[in-house]
């Protein structure tokens, strides 16, 4: 019996999924909220409130709140979990990473995509891939409109789309 651990390993990936749905982190209202943005990625239908503070440049919480699909809510709960810490440049360049390696870039050797490594297989279904990016478009429109003083920001996966 040959061993798969190919196999093993997707196991574990829908797991990690599949936990991050059941039990998606980020849904604690934020005491303050300095950022924000709605997103929408009318494919699928999942929609986002996601709510920012920031301590001067840095990302100090993230909530994540609205409806959205398996992949949506699992990659949502993922970014509230790797993005608080960091600075607003480091959180967009991190969005910009994740957003390279769903379109089928390597994961350059010196980022550690944490949990996100679970999404990497959803590339291979363009459709789910907008479903994956949705977090990650809101919140880069939240840090964009946090930088130029508005208050809120709106994110759709066509401006995705349009901003290759
Ligand atoms: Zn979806």
């Amino acid at each position: 019996m040959v061993d798969r651990p190919e196999v093993a390993l997707d196991e574990l990936y829908r797991e990690v999924v599949l936990d991050h749905h059941r039990r998606p982190r980020g849904r604690t209202p934020l005491p303050r909220v300095d950022a924000r943005a709605h997103g929408l990625n009318p494919v699928c239908g999942d929609e986002i409130h996601l709510h920012l503070s920031l301590d001067g440049d840095r990302i100090t919480g993230v909530e994540v709140q609205g409806r959205g699909c398996a992949i949506c809510t699992a990659s949502g709960s993922m970014m509230a979990e790797v993005i608080p810490g960091h600075t607003e440049v480091e959180a967009t360049a991190f969005a910009e990473v994740f957003r390279n390696v769903m379109h089928g870039k390597v994961v350059p050797p010196d980022v550690d995509m944490g949990d996100l490594e679970a999404l990497e297989g959803v590339k291979k279904f363009p459709v789910r891939v907008k479903c994956a990016l949705l977090p990650w478009v809101t919140l880069v429109d939240a840090l964009r409109a946090w930088r130029n003083g508005a208050t809120e920001g709106t994110a759709t996966t066509e401006t995705e789309e349009a901003n290759p």
